[in-house]
């Protein structure tokens, strides 16, 4: 039975041959993604990022705060701190409605979010697992607590935050008091969430403990649809442009009105098609100005903007952009992935590569350097172009092995170029310059060559 299982997640995969389970694989083998503690036989639902793994994730992170805050005038950033005062999430309404519908299967004690069975197992109330009776729900609410100080009572229960947002409201009166910003003015923040989450598969698409990308846009009352719109599809953009995720694997989805948070006006998803279906990546919400007004009368300090265009004093609505950093690796990693047959090899099989298309400005290698032999000063000429290149690139420098196989050891980590150092390098000051896409080799001279990279990142078209 485990068997079967198992051989039928191996079959669940996009065209391109990304499964759930070559992705893991792939990220144990290479350090991307490693279970956490694993020495100690891992923690569910918590992983530890690798050396190529948290390059990719400070990439997507840099990416977004260059678009968000460096590219825009009118947005600036703030790092809240991950435990807040309590009643931040009795204003926020977390305390009261942060929760899900928990159902626990009587016969295989199995765990499901009621809102996440299909509707066969909801109308007759059986586990999709193994048929049998499911509890009611129970509330059940997401929030991490943990204690303040030496004494466990309940005067010092604190939560671990489960979003960023609530540290961007609480400071909008901070923010607008001390930085130049006028309304229409956003605040972004990247950081770490915690959500006791009921059921936790698929890799790091749901954790524990993951790390948000969020930015609230404050706007006057009145000119949020405008905004709104805008936002939606500039976020939309961002995937397609910047981490070059595939146009056809993404697409808006609309909460319908039992979804929609009572103060919400519109919100939509913006979904990616994984393996295992179409699901959130980002939401995009228009939030009224809730937050602000809840934080306002919880605290008893009033919040509100006074518009030095017409002396109007307001308390602004908002657009909240959301998007999930651990969860935007995984889509860039599932996206990326590709397996490729490259032609047939001696004994008449296929020859399939696997390569990760990632867009170069995520890479966690940019270049490799690789001499075609370490003896007669390769070695030391390759040495020296990578020490010159690792000013302005993430580089690698790897010596051993045939060519061919360390192309490949690279096509698998997505590091789009190579540089080969040759006998003729050390006589013509030229170099093989290897693209990760095409597989296309030229020659060029090693001086100049940091400009002609530079020039390949700025033209890169995915393929
Ligand atoms: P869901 O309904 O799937 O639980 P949500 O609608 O509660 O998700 P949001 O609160 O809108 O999610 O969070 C914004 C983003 O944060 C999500 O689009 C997702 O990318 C990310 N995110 C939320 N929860 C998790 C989690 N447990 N693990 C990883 N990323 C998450």
């Amino acid at each position: 039975m485990a068997k079967e299982k198992k051989a039928k997640a191996n079959t669940l995969s996009n065209d391109y041959g990304a499964s759930m389970d070559r992705i893991v694989s792939l990220c144990k083998r290479r350090g991307f993604v490693y279970p956490s503690s694993e020495i100690y036989g891992g923690l569910s639902a918590t992983w530890d990022y690798g050396p190529l793994g948290v390059e990719l994730k400070k990439n997507i992170q840099e990416a977004w705060w260059k678009d968000m805050v460096r590219r825009h005038d009118n947005i600036v950033g703030i790092d809240a701190a991950i435990m807040m005062h309590p009643r931040t999430w009795e204003a926020s309404g977390h305390v009261e409605n942060f929760t899900d519908p928990l159902v626990d299967c009587k016969k295989c004690k199995t765990r499901f979010r009621e809102d996440h069975l299909d509707e066969k197992a909801l109308a007759d109330k059986v586990c999709p697992e193994c048929g049998g009776e499911l509890t009611e729900p129970r509330q059940f609410n997401l929030m991490f607590t943990t204690h303040m100080g030496p004494v466990e009572d309940s005067g010092s229960v604190i939560y671990l935050r489960p979003e960023t947002a609530q540290g961007i409201f609480v400071n909008f009166k901070n923010v607008v008091d001390t930085s130049r910003v006028q309304i229409p003015f956003g605040i972004a923040q990247v950081g770490k969430a915690f959500r006791n989450e009921i059921t936790t598969k698929n890799f790091i698409f749901r954790t524990c403990e993951f790390e948000q990308m969020e930015m609230q846009y404050f706007v006057k009352p009145g000119n949020e649809d405008e905004a709104f719109d805008d936002w939606k599809s500039k976020r939309m953009a961002w995937y397609i442009d910047r981490l070059g995720i595939s146009p056809q694997r993404l697409r808006f989805t609309e909460h319908g009105p039992d979804e929609l948070a009572h103060y919400a006006k519109v919100a939509f998803d913006i979904e990616y098609e994984y393996p295992f279906g179409w699901q959130e990546l980002e939401g995009v919400h228009s939030r009224t100005d809730y937050d602000l007004r809840r934080h306002g009368e919880f605290s008893g300090k009033e919040i509100n903007y006074l518009d030095p265009a017409d002396n109007s004093r307001f308390v602004p609505y908002v657009i909240e952009t959301s998007s999930g950093l651990t969860r935007s690796v995984l889509v860039t990693l599932m996206d990326a992935y590709h397996e490729e047959k490259i032609g047939v090899d001696k004994k008449g099989n296929d020859d399939i590569r696997t390569v990760l298309h990632f867009h170069p400005d995520i890479a966690p290698v940019m270049v490799a350097v690789l001499p075609l032999v370490k003896k007669d000063g390769l070695a030391e000429l390759a040495k020296k172009i990578e020490k010159d290149l690792r000013e302005d690139f993430s580089t690698f420098y790897d010596q051993g092995g045939a060519i061919g196989r360390r192309y490949r050891r690279m096509d698998e980590i997505g590091t789009p170029f190579c540089v080969t150092v040759d006998y003729d390098s050390k006589e013509d000051e030229t170099v093989t310059m290897r693209f990760r896409d095409s597989m296309e080799q030229i020659r060029i001279p090693i001086d100049g060559l940091a400009e002609r990279i530079r020039r390949e990142i700025r033209s890169y078209k995915r393929v």
